[in-house]
């Protein structure tokens, strides 16, 4: 397993749904407070917005 990932831009096109398959052009997120995560208070939980699928999440200290 290699140490380190390079991350790339990528412009060409932008990322689909992995649930509806539809291309997103926006993705909503939702701020949500957190409970048992030590320093960290909230969470931002990224949704697709056709769906409604969570798409990931991302810790939040703001
Ligand atoms: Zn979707």
């Amino acid at each position: 397993m290699p140490e380190k990932i390079e991350v790339k831009e990528q412009k060409e096109y932008h990322p689909k749904c992995p649930h509806c398959d539809k291309v997103l052009s926006q993705i909503f997120f939702h701020k949500v407070r957190t409970v048992g995560m030590t320093g960290i208070g909230y969470l931002a939980v990224y949704s697709c917005p056709y769906c409604k699928v969570a798409l990931g999440t991302s810790a939040n200290s703001g």
